[in-house]
């Protein structure tokens, strides 16, 4: 038994000795992947109750040279670790805005914000930078943060969120719900949108408490006259469930996949209202 104890430490030891390598080896390409053009941007609609679809997250892919396309959920906790974030972010800033600029219709965009950009970088001064560059229109431009940005530093980062919203772009809470405070969160800052995590809206037909806390939330949102966003939508059930609540707005793989803007380009050249 022993034997076999000793084995099996030496495989934990092997695998974990693999999964260090590995991740040093990604933070060691991610440094040179804005400069070689590896990352690309998808764009996933969000659709108003009737269908609409009113705007498009951007959500980042890397395509790594060996090794196929490496998903965020991946790669940007490495690079929170190494502080590479910031210039990657500001990287999806720009050239997204760049991109909602060319739409005829003028949608808007929701692009996700990591919170050590705004521990280590100006994010006020970065958006002003490339609204003024891209001349695009403040209020086409949504900014997605999770509760982690206000944890260490809570009044910095209101402060960083007030300015943001002074110029005319509007900020979403991310991930509502899977956090520790999210409820004295809403108080103490003016969020424009509250975005209910996919973990509830997947399980709704399955657990009771999910719809629950679904139904919560948009109850919450309605008494506070915030539209709540639900993600992850992927099927017909889940769409009547939360249509029958009121929530205000829909993203998920039954609204649309999140694909390059090419795939949505016949949408966003479209005139407004079409
Ligand atoms: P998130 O902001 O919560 O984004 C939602 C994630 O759910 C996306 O994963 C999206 O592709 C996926 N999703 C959307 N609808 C459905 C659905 O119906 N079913 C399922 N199963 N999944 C759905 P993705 O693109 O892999 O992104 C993962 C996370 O990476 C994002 O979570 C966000 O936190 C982060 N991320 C993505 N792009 C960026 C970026 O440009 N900057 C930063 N800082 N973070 C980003
Ligand atoms: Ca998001
Ligand atoms: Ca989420
Ligand atoms: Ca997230």
């Amino acid at each position: 038994a022993k034997q076999e104890e000793r084995g099996t430490i030496r495989f934990f030891e092997a695998a974990m000795d693999h999964q260090i390598r590995e991740k040093r080896m990604l933070q060691r390409d991610l440094v040179v992947a804005i400069e070689n053009r590896q990352f690309e941007l998808y764009y996933q609609p969000q659709a108003a109750a009737d269908g609409t679809i009113v705007a498009f997250e951007v959500l980042l892919r890397w395509r790594h040279p060996e090794r196929n396309i490496i998903s965020p959920a991946v790669f940007i906790p490495l690079a929170e670790e190494t502080g590479l974030i910031s210039a990657i972010d500001e990287w999806v800033v720009r050239e997204a805005c760049r991109e909602a600029a060319t739409w005829a219709n003028k949608l808007s965009i929701a692009i996700n914000l990591s919170p050590v950009d705004f521990r280590r970088g100006d994010v006020p001064r970065m958006l002003a930078d490339v609204l003024a560059e891209t001349r695009l229109e403040p209020e086409r431009v949504e900014i997605e943060i999770t509760e982690g940005v206000l944890i260490d530093d809570f009044a910095g980062a209101i402060a960083i969120l007030r300015d943001i919203k002074a110029l005319g772009v509007r900020v979403a809470m991310d991930d509502f719900g899977t956090g520790y405070s999210s409820l004295s969160y809403l108080q103490a800052f003016p969020f424009d949108k509250i975005k209910i995590d996919q973990t509830f809206v997947m399980k709704l037909e399955t657990n009771p408490q999910s719809a629950a806390i679904v139904h919560a939330i948009i109850g919450l949102g309605r008494s506070l006259k915030l539209p709540v966003i639900a993600e992850g939508v992927e099927t017909m059930a889940q769409q009547a469930f939360l249509a029958s609540e009121g929530c205000a707005e829909l993203q998920g793989f039954l609204i649309g996949r999140p694909y390059p803007i090419a795939h949505y380009r016949n949408i966003v050249t479209k005139g407004a209202g079409g």
